[in-house]
Order: structure tokens, then sequence, then C-alpha cells
């Protein structure tokens, strides 16, 4: 019988990424032996909490601040994920339909969003045109001026009213990890409370050590935020990183929208814009935010992590550059002093509501109440040998069996794109098999030529396999 603390693969924290990666390995590949250890007694306690995010599927046609290519690598991301949610019988628990729009105000943004949905039409079919009747339409609260009547200005949007736009990834966390526990064949291991210290390598194997047991592991896959860089230190990777954490936070009002209402994303500043969005496990309000707010911790609320954060921080004279950097852009050093002060308890609200007011211009103060320990942390990386703030998710392949990702927006919707990335390069390096035409058929919505494919190791002969209850299921469903 095999030493239980030895595994195939090992994955390091049990947030939407690495239960996603546990659920694919354990769905599509042959690896026999797989672990997932996380410090909190249950899965995605952290940013992937429903709490914590703006529980948005991103779909890359409301983010303005993406190119059409990263539009459509997150479209086919979320695809994936909606399939997914879709296809599980808890599905109403995963993932919701609300409309959602980018709203563009005045002459400059309307300018911009038209000539955006002209690039964008041809490949998102839901998205619409929205002038100011059509929103009023989907959004009365959006057109209403402070006094009554319509806005003056000019807006207009790009929206959909077709289309689930919503994921709780606390629960969809939990979903993965079940469904992956029940895989037939391999023996998955789903450990809590267990807080991971230190990461070392030996001969074929990595030595995994919480305060308690020393797991070893022939490949090793970190999905713990911010605290995968600090981990990477620990085997030597990762170290021209630096971590920046920039928390969002949130504010609650009374329902006054119907579904989710993005605004224009200044592009020096990615994560600026606040948007409005119902809560998936809040009826009855709406949630504006997130702002954002660097502080010196991994995880919000938790300042016990300010040691983790000045471990990965390695603050010297390229980080200092680098933050120099932003600091001279004019937009980004507002950006920052606005940020601050809406985190100070007197004026905050008065300075939120001046921002809320682009998106509903008649919300009042006394409906805007701050949203108690709600929202996360971004571990922005800084790449310190170019200097620079990097924006979405970074990954470290080490190509020797340990992969380390640390996962700002749109790390949610990317989970199982992510995930099924990890999964072959584990599979490659394992000389593992990956099930690519049932990869394809469930979460690709398509199956490859033999042959063809980005797929690593070998391919399982999927026609040998009797159609499982979940395959009829999903037959029945796609008919
Ligand atoms: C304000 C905000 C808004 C966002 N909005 C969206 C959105 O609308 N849509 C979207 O797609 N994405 C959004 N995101 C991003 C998304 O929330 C994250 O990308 C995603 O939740 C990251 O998941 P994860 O599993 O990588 O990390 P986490 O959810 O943070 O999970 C990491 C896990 O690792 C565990 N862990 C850490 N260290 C250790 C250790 N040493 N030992 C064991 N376990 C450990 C933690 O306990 C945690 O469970 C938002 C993020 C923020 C902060």
């Amino acid at each position: 019988m095999s030493n239980p603390q030895q595994y195939d693969l090992l994955i390091i924290g049990a947030g939407v990424s690495g239960s996603a990666l546990l659920y694919t390995t354990a769905r599509y590949t042959d690896i026999g032996h797989i672990g997932i250890i996380e410090k909190y007694a249950a899965p995605a306690r952290v940013n992937s909490l429903s709490s914590n995010n703006s529980q948005t599927l991103h779909c890359g046609d409301i983010e303005t601040n993406y190119t059409l290519d990263k539009a459509l690598k997150v479209q086919r991301a979320a695809r994936m994920l909606a399939t997914y949610c879709l296809s599980q019988p808890d599905r109403d628990h995963l993932i919701y339909p609300y409309s959602k729009m980018v709203l563009g105000v005045g002459e400059r943004e309307c300018a911009l969003l038209r000539a955006r949905f002209r690039e964008l039409q041809p490949h998102y079919p839901h998205l619409r045109l929205l002038e100011k009747k059509d929103i009023a339409r989907i959004e009365p609260a959006v057109v209403t001026a402070r006094r009554g009547g319509l806005r003056a200005e000019p807006i207009v949007a790009l929206g959909s009213i077709d289309e689930h736009t919503a994921v709780n990834f606390e629960a969809l966390s939990r979903s993965f990890v079940r469904r992956a526990a029940q895989s037939e064949g391999k023996t998955v291991d789903v450990f809590y409370n267990e807080n991971i210290r230190h990461i070392s390598s030996e001969a074929d194997r990595f030595l995994v050590a919480s305060d308690t047991t020393c797991y070893q592991t022939r490949a090793l896959v970190v999905c713990a935020g911010g605290h995968s860089l600090k981990l990477a230190h620990d085997l030597g990777y990762g170290r021209h990183y630096s971590c920046l954490p920039v928390a969002g936070s949130y504010y609650f009002t009374p329902q006054v929208l119907n579904g989710k209402v993005y605004t224009v994303q200044n592009d020096k500043l990615p994560f600026a814009a606040i948007h409005g969005d119902p809560d998936v496990l809040v009826p009855g309000k709406t949630r504006f935010g997130p702002t954002a707010l660097i502080l010196p911790i991994l995880e919000r609320y938790n300042y016990r992590t300010l040691p983790d954060f000045l471990r990965v921080l390695q603050f010297d004279r390229r980080v200092a550059a680098a933050l120099w950097e932003l600091l001279r852009v004019r937009d980004i050093r507002h950006y920052m002093v606005k940020n601050i002060l809406f985190e100070i308890p007197l004026i905050r609200k008065l300075l939120f509501l001046r921002e809320a007011r682009k998106i509903v211009p008649a919300l009042r103060y006394r409906e805007l109440s701050f949203a108690k320990r709600v929202g996360g942390i971004r571990p922005q990386l800084i790449d310190k040998t170019q200097g620079r703030l990097l924006m979405g998710e970074a990954k470290i392949d080490t190509g020797r069996g340990a992969i380390f990702n640390m996962t700002p927006s749109p790390g949610g919707t990317s989970c199982l794109e992510n995930a099924v990335l990890d999964m072959r390069s584990v599979a490659r390096f394992l000389g593992a098999a990956v099930d690519e035409q049932r990869l394809a058929q469930e979460l690709l919505g398509e199956a490859p030529e033999p042959g063809q494919g980005e797929f690593a190791g070998r391919m399982l002969d999927d026609t040998a396999r009797p159609a499982s209850r979940w395959r009829r299921f999903l037959d029945r469903l796609q008919r």
C-alpha cells in the first residue's frame, strides 16, 4: 500500500482556482493520487468567498480596458465555466442570469462605446448598442436625473439581457471539490485546517510542510492567492516578482438596479471603474464598488498576513522604482489618494456617492451604507525586471512539476481555463494521460479530431468507456 502522505499531485489552496484544478485532474486525467490542502475549514474562504468579489462572469464585452484578443480569451474561459455550471444539478446556486451593460456618460465615452460595439459585434451575438430609451427599459434608475425626468447628458451603453452574468465562486468551489471527490478509480484527499508553511524539493519530489505533517508529491500546483508567491520564493522561483495587494471595498444600497451596470474603464487604471451589481446572496440590495486601496496584507481583514506580505513585497530599489513610475502618472496618483479617502469613515460615503451617481444619478446619501467585511484583495504582481505592474493573472510554471498561480480579477471567471492549462502541464510532467475528448465534449462544447488540439500526455481511448449516467444526462441536455 502506498504511503498516504505521498501524492502524484498536490494542490495548495482550495479557492476557486485550486478546486477547479482538483476537479479537472480528477475527471480528465489518469493521475491516481491527488490531494488538496486548504488552511481554512472549508473551500473558498478568501477571495473566492461570495462576498469578497463582484461575482461577475466576465465575457470581455463590457470590460472596455480589454483588447479584442483579451476579450475573446475571457469569453472562451467564461463559456467553459458557464458550461460546467449549467450542467450541474444545483446550477441555480452557481450561476445567475442578470442583464448587464457598460455605461458611457458624455460625448467621449459614448463615442468610445459606439466604436467598441462595431469592433465586438461580430464576436458577441447577444451584445446590443443601447440608446437612452433602451437603457430606460432595462435600468430605469440609470436614466433618471437627480430631480426627476431624464438625465441630460448623452449616455449610451453596450449590453445584453439574456445571458448568465453572475457566478457564486464560493458555491462553485464547493461543487468542484464535491465532484472531484466522487471520481471513480482514483484517490482524492481533501485536507482542511492545514496551513502550508514551507516547500522544498528533494530528488524527484517536493516536500510540503504544514505545522503537523510533511507531504510528499511528484507534482505541485500552488493556488494560494498572494501566498503563492511566498511559496514560490521558498523554491527559488519568482524572485523577480513582488506583490502589491489591492483591496476592494463595496457599498450597499436598496435595490436600484436590475442587473449589472459597469462604467468605462480608465486605460491607466484597469481596476478603477466602479460598477453596480446585484449580490447573489443578498436579495433586495444593489452592491456598488469595488474601490481599490493598497494594503500591506495578503488577506482582507486578516492582519496576521502582514509578515507574509513583507516577505512577498521584497522591497528594494526596483520595487521603489516601479512604484515611483506608477505614482508619476497623474490619474493613478489621484486615484490612490481618492481611494485612501474612501476608507475614512466620516467622508467616505460622501465621496463614494459622487462616483455611484455616475451610474444612478438620483442615489441619496442615506441610501448608501459601507458593506462591512465585504471585498477581498487582488494580489497584483510587480515585475521588477520590467519595472511595471502586471494586470490580470500571473503564473510561474517552472517546467519541473511545480506551478504557482496568482489570480487577481478575472481569476474567478478563468478558473477552469487556467485549471485546464495546469492540468495539461502537470500531465505532461508526470507522463499521465488526458482525456481530451471527454474534456472537449463536456467543457469546451466540441469534439476534437483525433490527433488535433493542444493536449499533453497520451490521449485516452474514450470509445472503450461505457457511457456514465452523467454522460447520458449531458447528452440528453445537448439534444
Ligand atoms: C474586489 C474583488 C473583486 C473581484 N471581482 C471578480 C469578478 O467579478 N469576477 C471574477 O471573475 N473575478 C473577480 N475577482 C477575482 C477573483 O475573486 C479571484 O481571482 C479568485 O477568487 C481567486 O481564486 P483563487 O482560488 O486563486 O484564490 P483564493 O480564492 O484567494 O484562494 C486561495 C486559497 O488558498 C488558501 N491558502 C493560502 N495560503 C495557504 C497555505 N499556506 N496553506 C494552505 N492554504 C492556503 C487560502 O485559504 C484560500 O482558500 C475579484 C477579486 C477581488 C479582490
